[in-house]
């Protein structure tokens, strides 16, 4: 199942298209794409039944971010091996690294990024989880069962913010206005023969400087919210960025930065992609 946000509205998408989820289900649900979480259960039942013969083709531009005020965002950081060794940093033992993005930098799947003047912007593609049940202390035995769903993130980041200073300024660095774009929809993890095994990549200008498997994510994402929900609590619409492979700037010789005019498409098969032009 496929559902998000089409201009500012709860819309279930299949493949004929658009549907409003307030007007298709009389009310009982609202238009708020933010606010179905908390009622996520009750929401897949109905949408399960839905009718969605009504379905109606819609501009993509109008695709907003799935989860677009979430309580909480949580970013992973060096959680493959291969960006954690490009990064010239360790690879975590017991947990990665946490930040967050604060949630003014989320953006939907299609948009114009500021580079901020005289800054480093690197790309960073990342599958991204949306909690759909409560998760406290959860095993990773059952963090599957706390996600509503998956869709794709670029975790933006501007590295001199990020390394200036005697500490590091992950969250200050990657929380630029647009440096957490998500979309284009979230899709339920029921709809992958294997949600821990996902391909994901991004290009610039058709150039691919990404290509990965979320297999080979050090802490796969049942290790993630076991780990997160350790210490707190995950509340449903919360969001996490799970973490970026190799092939990131600041990891090439020489190093390459975002330039005013490039198109950086990101993607997870069997989600879609973002598309994004920087000025
Ligand atoms: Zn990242």
């Amino acid at each position: 199942m496929r559902i998000g946000n089409l201009s500012g509205r709860l819309t279930l998408f299949s493949e004929q298209g658009a549907v409003d989820v307030e007007k298709a289900s009389g009310g009982r649900f609202g238009a708020d794409p933010q606010g179905v979480y908390q009622d996520w259960t009750e929401f897949l039942d109905w949408a399960r039944g839905a009718d969605l013969s009504a379905a109606q083709s819609f501009d993509v531009a109008a695709l907003g971010a799935p989860a677009p005020a979430p309580a909480q965002l949580f970013g992973i950081g060096l959680n493959y091996s291969d960006h954690a060794a490009e990064s010239k940093l360790g690879i975590p033992d017991s947990f990665p690294p946490v930040f967050t993005k604060f949630r003014s930098a989320i953006s939907g799947p299609i948009s114009t990024v500021n580079l901020p003047p005289g800054g480093h912007t690197d790309w960073e593609v990342e599958l991204v989880v949306i909690i759909g049940r409560r998760a406290e202390k959860v095993s990773a035995e059952d963090a599957w069962g706390h996600v509503a769903g998956l869709t794709v993130g670029q975790d933006l980041s501007e590295r001199i913010r990020q390394t200036a200073g005697p500490a590091a300024q992950f969250s200050v660095g990657k929380s630029f206005p647009g440096f957490a774009p998500m979309g284009p929809w979230l899709v339920t993890p029921d709809e992958f023969a294997d949600p821990d095994d996902l391909e994901l990549g991004c290009a610039i200008d058709g150039e691919t400087v990404q290509h990965a498997r979320t297999s080979q994510l050090i802490f796969p994402v049942p290790q993630v919210i076991a780990g997160l929900s350790a210490v707190m609590p995950l509340f449903p619409g919360d969001v996490i960025f799970t973490g970026t492979p190799a092939g990131v700037g600041l990891g090439r010789t020489p190093q390459r930065w975002l330039q005013p005019g490039d198109e950086l498409v990101s993607y997870v098969t069997g989600i879609g992609e973002l598309r994004q032009t920087f000025a």
